[in-house]
């Protein structure tokens, strides 16, 4: 919260509590007040609509509390007693929050750490909502990305990797491109009698579709590359 927060939160808990009205009186004690209070509750949001969290509706429970107990050891509402009652609703922010994946690209490590310390950070202090499931598209680097787009994989990243197994042709051409090695199928394969057009996967007389090209289609492709 900042300073002009602290002053609204600290106006209603002075509705509720004539002490709180006192130690607001004059305008140097309010400057004081909300200055010590906005210092201590830097962190903890006036409002976090994911945490079901509302500072004002903090303050009013902490005085519903008092159940009609005017003693002395009821002592007036403290920063300490709003870091008490955020304190759960953070803890479970955090506990629903998954880190998405930085967009920043990953080779630069600082950036990609700084993104995702931002991130929980942001979580933590009520200015975001959680993050409850991981991204699938990021978490490639851009480059490859875009390679793989060229290629027309728009499969997220997770998704290709288990569908793998069941498309061996396509997992071995992106496992090409993701290597750094040129794409085979970017060529027609100049193998004889199989003369696969550009795309389509190699042929095997006695098995139809191929799941590695030819060697000599392979080669063809680095040429072109290169
Ligand atoms: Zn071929």
């Amino acid at each position: 919260m900042d300073a002009r927060q602290i002053a609204a939160l600290l106006s209603y808990a002075a509705t509720l509590d004539s002490r709180v009205r006192r130690i607001m009186a004059t305008d140097e004690q309010a400057a004081a007040t909300i200055r010590t209070w906005a210092q201590a509750l830097a962190d903890v949001p006036a409002m976090a609509e994911a945490a079901g969290w509302d500072a004002g509706r903090a303050v009013r429970r902490y005085y519903e509390q008092a159940n009609g107990d005017r003693s002395a050891q009821f002592r007036p509402i403290e920063p300490a007693d709003l870091l008490a009652a955020w304190a759960p609703h953070r803890a479970e922010l955090m506990n629903r929050h998954t880190d998405p994946l930085p967009a920043t690209d990953p080779d630069d490590v600082a950036q990609w750490r700084a993104e995702l310390l931002g991130t929980r950070a942001a979580v933590a202090t009520g200015q975001t909502a959680p993050s409850t499931h991981r991204e699938l598209t990021s978490g490639i680097h851009p480059a490859i990305a875009a390679r793989l787009a060229s290629i027309g994989s728009y499969i997220p990243a997770d998704t290709r990797q288990q569908l793998a197994p069941y498309r061996p042709m396509r997992a071995a051409r992106e496992a090409a491109v993701a290597a750094g090695h040129p794409d085979p199928l970017s060529v027609p394969c100049p193998c004889q009698w199989c003369r696969a057009p550009e795309g389509e996967p190699c042929r095997s007389r006695r098995l139809g579709r191929r799941t590695t090209p030819h060697p000599t289609r392979a080669d063809l492709a680095a040429a072109e590359a290169a």
